[in-house]
């Protein structure tokens, strides 16, 4: 997780927020009197908790996250903003030391040395005649094409105590080396053996590609461990990486979705069968690093379990104990109390799937592609999969059969942070056991109240009648990925501001600013590239990479990479981005008509002559809209003909 997420992820905008303005719940957001501008007859400024961002539809007609707001308050530039909230979130911000210096060089010798050993494996798979069987077990029974086993660098480590040892001492590397990259391992009587032998080799690389460890499955079924990892190293953290992460990234954030699955194999087959949002943990339980850094691609994440992960009673009740008991070759994967608090945290928007009985996924996309679709599609949120598996099999006439499964199933549902969707679920769970939701309320009370005492800051509070908390979730969260991906592309052509400018005056629209955006680091990047543009000492880009501090530094790599496959020469980029910027705009319009609603509504129940200039303005906002749907239009329209062609 960037600087920046962690700190945004920690401050909770509405505690902020009000600690300098007396805010009012109105249905899922809340309201108060703009601090920038004098007023006391309209309270024109909003918070969103869901998209932690904050505008004031009034006199000043801005907004933003918790940076723009501190910034805006107290006149700070951003590094000021952020090295004040860090603080108060408790983050820590600082330029590498020395030693932090010395342990990043460390870790690029080892990488250095990771990489050689992809290739020595490799060529022991595609040249030796040991490696043939592996070679076999991979086309033939895996059905893996000879692209696919070069896309993931796949290898075979040969059947010897010495072999990798041996070549890589002849190359000059000590076996100290060897043994902190995890290739070979120390005997308790002294002296290294190989440690992967007679297996298929894995490379696992971190995120940006770099290589971090390998996964090693055995080809003899009569050989232990089925599945060996290399062992923890300064490179190699299994609960912070995700196989096939490097590979996947791009298919995630143009899917909007990740999918996890779990092995190595399934991964492969499903990136061959072109679901390429798919992604592995390394045979342990999800952990809330991996699932931040998927965050970082797609809020929206499909766990596809086997049915005895995803089903398995004790694992259900979080007996872990019992599912160890069962000598399983992988930890549980699904522990639906820690996964509700992970995407409470991480705003995430988290589903399970179980495959069809007996199939691994691998085996799913072979019989029929579709079937996969169909299977991430039928995902359900956590505590909706819980609840049906729990009944899945029972005779719901039972009255213990209900009281056990409501028994298990409450307290799931009151983790859950927005008081809606726990009605949701309470009232899903009355109709599936056919109770009275009355008794359900009344049998969850204890438990709520504790948690209301527990984790109140964890739980922003979130209310509203109409409202469709999970659909709004994803808004906020693809909202957040199309701000991302202009700024990808304005950072690999910063020469398209001039023409997405040009564009905008020929509609009568107003030029890009760091307005259309509403996370402050955004709008700072914006910012900058406005003065980019303005000045001729330095290349738009340099001047923009020169002007950015650390943490922005981090900020603006993320930017780059979301864009790393663009073709910059595509003339299509420039459309792509009119679309993004046209969207974010009616993004904007769209929560300032919303608001107007709401206050229009309000002066009305209240006989407020404002009511009627409140409708006007709704008339022009709705011209205004008409006006960017057309010009949003015309780009859509293009992007689909020239795709045909
Ligand atoms: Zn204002």
């Amino acid at each position: 997780m960037s600087t920046i997420d962690e700190v945004k992820a920690r401050i909770d905008i509405v505690d902020l927020v009000s600690e300098t303005v007396q805010l009012r719940r109105t249905g899922k957001n809340y309201t108060g009197f703009c601090p920038f501008h004098s007023n006391t007859r309209t309270p024109a400024f909003v918070v969103f908790p869901e998209s932690g961002t904050w505008r004031c539809f009034g006199q000043c007609n801005e907004g933003g996250d918790i940076f723009s707001y501190v910034m805006k308050k107290e006149g700070w530039d951003f590094s000021e903003a952020l090295r004040y909230l860090a603080e108060r979130a408790g983050v820590q911000l600082q330029a590498p030391t020395p030693e932090e210096q010395a342990v990043a060089e460390e870790h690029d010798e080892l990488r250095a040395l990771l990489e050689e050993a992809v290739t020595f494996y490799r060529h022991q798979l595609l040249n030796t005649k040991a490696g043939k069987i592996a070679l076999d077990y991979l086309c033939e029974k895996r059905s893996l094409s000879d692209e696919i086993i070069e896309a993931f660098g796949l290898g075979y480590a040969p059947n010897s105590w010495d072999a990798t040892l041996g070549y890589f001492k002849t190359k000059g590397y000590p076996e100290t080396d060897l043994l902190a990259a995890g290739l070979i391992s120390e005997r308790d009587t002294g002296g290294y053996y190989d440690r992967f032998r007679h297996r298929v080799m894995f490379p696992i690389r971190d995120a940006r590609g770099r290589m971090a460890g390998f996964g090693a499955r055995i080809l003899n079924p009569e050989d232990v461990p089925k599945f060996l990892n290399s062992p923890q190293t300064g490179v190699f953290d299994k609960g912070s990486l995700l196989y096939g992460l490097d590979l996947a990234r791009k298919a995630i954030r143009s899917a909007d979705q990740a999918v996890i699955v779990e092995g190595y194999l399934d991964v492969i087959a499903l990136h061959q069968a072109g679901f390429a949002n798919a992604v592995s943990p390394m045979g342990t339980a999800l952990t809330e690093q991996q699932l931040s850094l998927l965050k970082r691609y797609s809020r929206r994440i499909v766990l596809a379990l086997d049915p005895d992960a995803a089903g398995d009673k004790a694992t259900l009740r979080g007996l872990q104990v019992a599912r160890q008991a069962l000598d399983r070759e992988a930890d549980p994967v699904f522990d639906a109390r820690g996964l509700l608090g992970y995407e409470a945290r991480l705003r995430a928007d988290i589903r399970v799937s179980t495959l069809p009985d007996g199939l691994d996924p691998d085996e799913v996309v072979e019989r029929n592609p579709q079937e996969w679709e169909h299977i991430v599609e039928q995902a359900n949120p956590i505590v909706v999969h819980v609840m049906e598996t729990l009944a899945a099999g029972r005779d719901l006439d039972d009255p213990k059969a209900k009281d056990e499964i409501a028994a298990q199933v409450l307290p799931l549902i009151e983790d859950v942070p927005s008081p809606i969707e726990r009605d949701a679920y309470r009232q899903r769970l009355a109709r599936l056991l056919r109770v009275d939701e009355r008794a359900l309320l009344s049998a969850s009370r204890g438990g709520r109240a504790r948690r209301s005492r527990m984790s109140r800051r964890q739980a922003p509070p979130a209310a509203g009648q109409e409202a469709a908390p999970l659909a709004m979730k994803q808004m906020a969260a693809s909202n957040y990925a199309r701000e991302v991906h202009c700024l990808g592309i304005l950072l690999r052509r910063p020469d398209l501001l001039y023409q997405v400018d040009r564009k905008l005056r020929q509609k009568d629209l107003e030029p890009l600013s760091p307005a259309d955006f509403q996370h402050a680091d955004h709008q700072a990047i914006v910012g900058l590239f406005q003065q980019a543009v303005d000045q001729d000492s330095a290349e738009p880009l340099n001047y923009v990479l020169n002007s950015l501090d650390l943490p922005m530094m981090e900020l603006a790599d993320g930017l780059l990479e979301s864009t790393t496959e663009l073709d910059p020469e595509d003339e299509r980029v420039l459309e792509d981005l009119m679309r993004g910027i046209l969207d974010l705009r009616l993004r904007n319009l769209r929560q300032e008509i919303e608001y107007l609603e709401f206050m229009q509504k309000d002066a009305q129940e209240q006989g407020d002559v404002r009511a009627s200039q409140y409708r006007q303005i709704m008339v022009k906002l709705a011209q205004e809209m008409l006006g960017l749907n057309k010009a949003l239009k015309e780009y859509t329209e293009r992007s689909t003909v020239r795709r045909r062609m």
